[in-house]
């Protein structure tokens, strides 16, 4: 028998769960704060809950507003902390490893059993085989319902029994986006200032990824192996790295360009040379991290 479903929250990611589980045709309970976004997924075969408490006696209850704080207010009322007991919560609201602890700590207390869950994914990929949501908590609990996950998307992934992790991952996944987002964003301010046209870099971007890539995948395993000192391996050193950041800060002087960071990682280059690492890899900057 599939487990019943709840959607507490019809945004856009909201809904694309709520469509995707119609799809995979689980029964599926809908509630969302402004009721007009319940709708079109009525029409579509979802029922609509005419409370918090109502959709809570689903079996799974999948929560996807904008902060822990905001499902907080929803859950947390006696009649939906009631409703929810013995039940399933799947949090994918974003929040941090932190939150997703608390959250926890609070179902257990609740006799509500809880997964904490991170969209790798824009709505677009919900219910597609690339589709990507971490989940951590009990693996018992993810492996008996993977697939309810696998209706949201071709890969779910359990990361860890520790329930911050899929938070915790989610994050760190963001941080590497936004560098590569700023950095692009400096990228693009420097060509228009210097009167290059945006395709032309375009171009060579993407000749120049397979650099920027090795030299990711290498940064990685050298700070899980705390390889910081120069090898032969090295693919150039804190000093060579820092001779063409100089450049590229004189630049940024030249042309008035916003500083998007760049101060930050000025400081780091200086902290791990003036520590004794200019000879080191890039990975040496690592250490001054915490
Ligand atoms: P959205 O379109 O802005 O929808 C926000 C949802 O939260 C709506 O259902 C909204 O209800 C509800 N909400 C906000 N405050 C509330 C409150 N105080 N009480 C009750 N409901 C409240 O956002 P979204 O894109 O669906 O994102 C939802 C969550 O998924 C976020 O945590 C987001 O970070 C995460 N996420 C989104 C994406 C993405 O690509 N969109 C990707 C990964 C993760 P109303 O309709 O009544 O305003």
């Amino acid at each position: 028998m599939k487990p019943t479903i709840a959607v507490v929250g019809l945004g856009r990611m909201g809904s694309a769960l709520a469509r995707a589980f119609l799809a995979a045709g689980y029964t599926t309970h809908v509630w969302n704060r402004s009721p007009d976004k319940a709708v079109a997924l009525a029409d579509q075969g979802a029922s609509v809950a005419p409370s918090v408490a109502a959709a809570a006696a689903a079996d799974i209850v999948v929560v996807c507003v904008s902060t822990y704080a905001d499902s907080d207010r929803l859950l947390r009322s006696p009649e939906a902390a009631a409703a929810l007991r013995g039940r399933l919560i799947v949090q994918v609201s974003s929040g941090s490893p932190n939150q997703a602890r608390e959250q926890a700590k609070w179902a257990a207390d609740n006799g509500t059993s809880y997964l904490d869950g991170a969209i790798m994914a824009t709505p677009n990929f919900i219910g597609e085989p690339g589709g990507t949501i971490l989940y951590s908590g009990p693996r018992a609990l993810f492996e008996a319902n993977r697939p309810v996950f696998t209706a949201l998307g071709g890969n779910p992934q359990f990361v860890g029994e520790d329930v911050g992790h899929a938070s915790a991952l989610d994050l760190s996944l963001l941080a590497q986006m936004w560098g590569a987002l700023f950095g692009q964003l400096q990228a693009a301010a420097i060509c228009q200032a210097e009167a290059i046209a945006l395709d032309l870099f375009e171009e060579h971007r993407q000749a120049f990824l397979p650099v920027v890539e090795g030299a990711t995948v290498d940064l990685i395993v050298r700070i899980r192996d705390r390889r910081f000192a120069a090898d032969a391996e090295t693919l150039a050193s804190l000093d060579v790295h820092y001779g063409a950041f100089s450049l590229f800060l004189q630049l940024c002087a030249e042309r008035d360009l916003a500083d998007l960071g760049s101060k930050a990682q000025d400081d780091l280059f200086r902290k791990a040379i003036a520590a004794g690492h200019r000879q080191d890899d890039f990975a040496a900057i690592a250490q001054f991290l915490r």
